[in-house]
């Protein structure tokens, strides 16, 4: 399997080593910024599998990098990494797309953890886009929204259901949680706002 790409924005010295460290001590490959406007900067150089993004940050906040990220990429997951822990900023992250929050000071295991479940859950969008999928002789078609079934006849389904099929069909094998299907046919972004609100 190919190493993971993380970006790492943090400004605090000596929490930006210490994250750095364990991440690539677990084996992804970081590259790090201490400002809003370097971490754009590394953002446009190459392509990142997730983005840990600090809050406060000098001269560009992370609620505003996270907002230019996603006029560019919609689907690279972001963790907000933040000191404020109030519900109104939390949902300011979330409507700016923001795919996790975590609050300092935090356990570095909830760090990682964290890191990991955002990632299996955009691989399959990242690594490749299924077109077609066959069983027996029905078929899917994940562009035009058309089910064939095996007496040839074509039917239309919706977005939620395409969804929520290419998703089983990805974790094929795997249990799927409640909540990573609620994540895939609502969308990114409604679920982490239910979570949080248990
Ligand atoms: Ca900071």
């Amino acid at each position: 399997m190919t190493q993971r790409k993380i970006l790492l924005v943090e400004d605090e010295e000596h929490l930006l080593k210490t994250i750095q460290l364990n991440l690539e001590l677990e084996g992804y490959a970081v590259v790090s910024a201490i400002t809003g406007i370097d971490a754009l900067k590394e953002f446009r150089k190459q392509p990142f599998d997730l983005i840990i993004l600090d809050v406060m940050l000098p001269e560009m906040n992370g609620f505003d990098v996270c907002e230019e990220i996603r006029k560019e990429n919609a689907k690279v997951p972001v963790l907000f990494l933040t000191a404020k822990a109030s519900s109104e900023d939390r949902i300011t992250g979330l409507k700016l797309g923001a795919d996790d929050y975590l609050t300092k000071p935090f356990n570095l295991e909830e760090l990682l953890l964290r890191v990991q479940i955002l990632l299996r859950r955009s691989s399959g969008s990242t690594e490749k886009s299924l077109d077609v999928y066959s069983f027996g002789n029905n078929q899917i078609n994940f562009n035009t929204f058309e089910i064939t079934d095996n007496k040839g006849e074509k039917r239309e389904i919706t977005k939620r259901e395409i969804a929520l099929l290419k998703l089983l069909i990805e974790r094929k094998g795997d249990v799927v949680s409640r909540e990573d299907i609620l994540d895939r046919s609502m969308g990114n972004g409604c679920l982490s706002i239910l979570t949080n609100n248990r």
